[in-house]
């Protein structure tokens, strides 16, 4: 019999709070961003009867068909994935949170639109901690300027950051990229940059070791929800 969803998501659960255990922190500072990407809303209705309400998806168009077909229940959508500038409309309507904010040309399409919508939205800044090619994300020496530059548009509240550590067997390169996102972290609230304190890293494969490194949010997919099928 497959496990059912109750107990996949209880078994996350667990793992968090062990993991936080052993690294000495607070469970309450290490939320869990569901992520529904090509799982379908009734998917999501399963989860939200278990109580979750944020969930993680990396496509305007998802969130949006989601929100429409879920419209009866107060879901939070987060966009995590690449978002095209041409995008940003549906992201300014459907979404209260961006976290792979990686460019100002993006920043200012978001705050046109959601200025336009009387809306604002919770933005984390993705960087890039790997030198993976397929990676989005500002280089972390770029984030001071880029940060002066968001302070300016008043639609965007910035949080925080985000990372996707490199895709490798070698824990000690992918524990290298949450570090490294956490120190940067750290530096810039040093620098005066304090609105910058969430960090959104580690996901199904790696999220026990981001928590070592101090994630405060891990974004979990297949580990949940299954294996996801990109045929259709
Ligand atoms: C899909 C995705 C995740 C979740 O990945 P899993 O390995 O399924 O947990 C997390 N973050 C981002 C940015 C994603 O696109």
């Amino acid at each position: 019999m497959p496990e059912s969803l109750e107990n996949r998501l209880a078994s996350i659960q667990q793992k968090i709070t062990a993991a936080c255990a052993k690294a000495h922190r607070d469970p309450d500072t290490v939320a869990l961003l569901p992520v529904t990407k090509t799982f379908d809303a009734e998917v999501v209705r399963g989860a939200a009867s278990l109580g979750l309400r944020r969930f993680g998806e990396n496509k305007t168009q998802e969130i949006r068909q989601k929100f429409e077909a879920l419209s009866d229940l107060n879901l939070q959508w987060v966009l995590i994935g690449h978002l095209q500038t041409n995008k940003a409309r549906d992201a300014a309507r459907f979404a209260s949170e961006v976290q792979s904010l990686d460019r100002l040309s993006l920043a200012q399409a978001l705050d046109a639109r959601l200025q336009a919508e009387g809306r604002a939205l919770d933005v984390l800044v993705q960087v890039k901690t790997s030198d993976e090619p397929s990676k989005f994300g500002l280089e972390p020496a770029e984030l001071p300027v880029f940060l002066k530059q968001l302070a300016s548009l008043d639609t965007l509240r910035v949080k925080g950051l985000m990372t996707l550590a490199v895709n490798s067997p070698d824990a000690q390169a992918v524990r290298a990229c949450f570090r490294s996102l956490r120190e940067w972290r750290d530096r810039l609230r040093n620098e005066g940059f304090e609105q910058v304190q969430r960090l959104s890293m580690g996901m199904s494969g790696d999220f026990e070791l981001a928590i070592e490194e101090g994630s405060n949010e891990v974004r979990i997919g297949s580990a949940i929800f299954g294996r996801r099928d990109y045929s259709h």
